[in-house]
């Protein structure tokens, strides 16, 4: 089965937020919205070269990466955001490298088995996002084939269209997705209807990235950077890596990020900043 929405909302707009501020509001009270959120390891790597991400600014000087993945927990719903880098990464514990010899990559703990330490299994999994299709975060969606996929549609027109190499993508990573249900999106998008978990459209470092908010019932609000910004130095000083697709897009989307950031009280988790997943509890720990 196939489903296919197109769903339009401002992409700047603040009318949105309010909205889903509104909705949040009259949950609050309620049993519901998300429970409890999950980290994994789902890789680390390290440059030898980080001015890739920041041109300029730390020439030749090495940097390590965290790779995360997140389950959230919403009523009998699990969401899985992003997934990793393969898990066939792990047969080579001497790691593998990537982008031409300027990282090298390692899978210390494959996500499949941070899923059954959980008792999670793949096909338990009913919604999925990814941040984008880089491989380091669709390694391991050929797993996840039961559950439906909420994706902007300039980006699977990226991956499933006649020239995904043109975007830096590798199909085999993601290939089995093709047959999944899918939600095409064009712009933000509420994934539960109650303000939870939304979907932030943040175009630029690839034509369809997105974010995710999460409301945590404890903590509070957290956006789930994806490939948006790569580490806090470059947040602080709204530096644009090299490679981004789109650098006029990339700023623009750091700037919304921004405001969105200040009007909803929410944190900014960085996917591959390695100090600030290190303070995070990851699985089989979780946070509320
Ligand atoms: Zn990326």
């Amino acid at each position: 089965m196939k489903i296919t929405l197109i769903l339009t909302y401002s992409r700047f707009g603040a009318g949105f937020a309010a909205a889903a501020l509104l909705a949040f509001a009259a949950h609050a009270g309620e049993p519901g919205g998300v429970q409890r959120m999950y980290v994994f390891n789902c890789g680390e790597s390290r440059t030898n070269d980080v001015s890739m991400w920041s041109p300029g600014v730390d020439v030749g000087k090495s940097r390590d990466f965290s790779d995360n993945c997140y389950l959230i927990r919403h009523g009998k719903d699990l969401m899985l955001w992003d997934t990793g880098m393969s898990d066939a990464i792990a047969d080579k514990p001497e790691g593998v490298t990537a982008a031409g010899g300027l990282l090298t990559l390692w899978v210390r703990r494959t996500l499949a088995s941070q899923l059954r330490e959980l008792g999670v299994a793949p096909t338990d999994i009913t919604h999925t996002a990814l941040s984008h299709f880089h491989a380091d975060h669709c390694g391991n969606a050929n797993l996840f084939t039961a559950a439906t996929l909420y994706i902007q549609n300039v980006e699977y027109q990226a991956a499933f269209g006649p020239e995904p190499s043109k975007f830096g993508l590798a199909p085999a990573n993601y290939e089995k997705l093709r047959a999944n249900p899918v939600v095409k999106l064009s712009g933000d998008h509420d994934v539960f209807g109650d303000g939870s978990v939304v979907i932030l459209s943040t175009p630029g470092h690839t034509p369809g990235h997105q974010s995710l908010l999460v409301r945590l019932p404890k903590r509070g609000a957290v956006v789930l950077s994806g490939d948006m910004v790569h580490f806090q130095e470059n947040w602080t000083n709204r530096r644009i890596p090299a490679r981004n697709f789109d650098r006029e897009q990339s700023a623009r989307t750091m700037e919304r990020i921004a405001h969105f950031l200040a009007e909803n009280h929410a944190q900014l988790w960085i996917n591959h900043d390695k100090a600030q997943s290190d303070a995070l509890p990851h699985a089989p720990g979780y946070v509320e």
